[in-house]
């Protein structure tokens, strides 16, 4: 029988425990707070930031909002992080992204105080994760070691297999894996756009993560018996529905279900757990600041 992960349930335990974290925070007198900055004005981007907002006032995190005219110059930005890196109050900080084009979003990665860098994305703290000394992890790759976590899955001595190289997804999900400590130990292969018999290596993998952003592009035929699939990918394609389109995975779900132990659905698999990851280095970064220790 496959496994059917349940990233929902899995993020809904994560926010219960954070809830608790943050109720002993509150005892030492300290209100996490995320501040979240949008300079777009693409819906998709609006919904994910009132989406972050949302699973933060559930858990009893307070957000500080920020919107910006897409069309205001770079340096608005880059003033208004830091005023947040200088606001006592504020916690972590979040810069959606997409950045319109005339902002360097290398320099707004840089500018966040690596102490507030909620998303993980700083050079402080990728230099951390890579050194094997994490401070803040990726909200995704975080999510999918306590995915593989809640099914006992322990990527130790196992060959894993990434497929995707991003900053945000491939990169940080290999060396999370590959890591000298608990939810490492794997033998990591990284594939990406210009690896030469995808198929060959996939077949290899006892843990595949498909993060590509290329609908099913991973079959059952690329898998052996007994992987356990994690697939990140969000994919819209055309489809006969109220809203004319579905989400799909990088992962051909059917078939791949059909090899494996256990697999991650889209939706309700990886993505829960990002935004469950998000409220998590919020809460972590506010303990820091307070040096209050949390059961995190
Ligand atoms: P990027 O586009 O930044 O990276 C995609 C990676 O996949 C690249 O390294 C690219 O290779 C590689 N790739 C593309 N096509 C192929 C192919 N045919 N064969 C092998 N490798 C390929 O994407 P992200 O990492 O940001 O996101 C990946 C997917 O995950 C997207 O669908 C995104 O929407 C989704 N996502 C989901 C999240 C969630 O919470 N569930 C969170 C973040 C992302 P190369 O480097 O050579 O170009």
């Amino acid at each position: 029988m496959t496994e059917i992960i349940d990233g929902n349930a899995v993020a809904e335990s994560i926010r219960a425990d954070l809830a608790s974290e943050i109720d002993r925070l509150a005892d030492a007198g300290v209100r996490p707070t995320l501040a979240t900055v949008l300079m777009t004005d693409d819906p998709a981007s609006e919904t994910y930031v009132s989406m972050k907002q949302g699973d933060c006032e559930e858990v009893g995190i307070e957000t500080v909002d920020v919107d910006i005219d897409p069309e205001a110059p770079a340096e608005e930005l880059y003033d208004t992080i830091d005023d947040l890196n200088a606001d006592d109050d504020v916690d972590g900080i979040l810069v959606q992204m997409p950045v319109p084009e005339h902002v360097d979003k290398r320099e707004v990665l840089r500018r966040i105080d690596p102490a507030k860098d909620a998303d993980g994305f700083h050079p402080e703290n990728v230099g951390r994760l890579v050194a094997g000394n994490p401070r803040f992890i990726p909200c995704t790759p975080h999510g999918i070691v306590k995915l593989l976590d809640s099914v006992g899955v322990d990527p130790e001595g196992k060959d894993a297999v990434v497929v995707g190289r991003s900053d945000i997804v491939g990169k940080p999900m290999a060396n999370l894996l590959v890591q000298k400590a608990a939810g490492g130990n794997a033998t990591v292969t990284v594939c990406h756009s210009r690896t030469a018999d995808l198929a060959a290596k996939t077949r290899q993998a006892d843990i595949l993560v498909a993060a590509a952003g290329v609908p099913e592009m991973i079959d059952g035929e690329m898998l052996s018996e007994g992987v356990t699939v994690i697939d990140v990918g969000i994919n819209r394609v055309d489809a006969d529905t109220e809203k004319g389109y579905e989400l799909v995975g990088d992962v051909d779900f059917e078939s791949a279900k059909a090899k494996a132990s256990a697999i991650t659905p889209v939706p309700g698999g990886v993505g829960p757990m990002t935004r469950a990851m998000l409220l998590w280095n919020t809460v972590k970064a506010a303990a820091d600041d307070a040096s209050v220790a949390v059961d995190l």
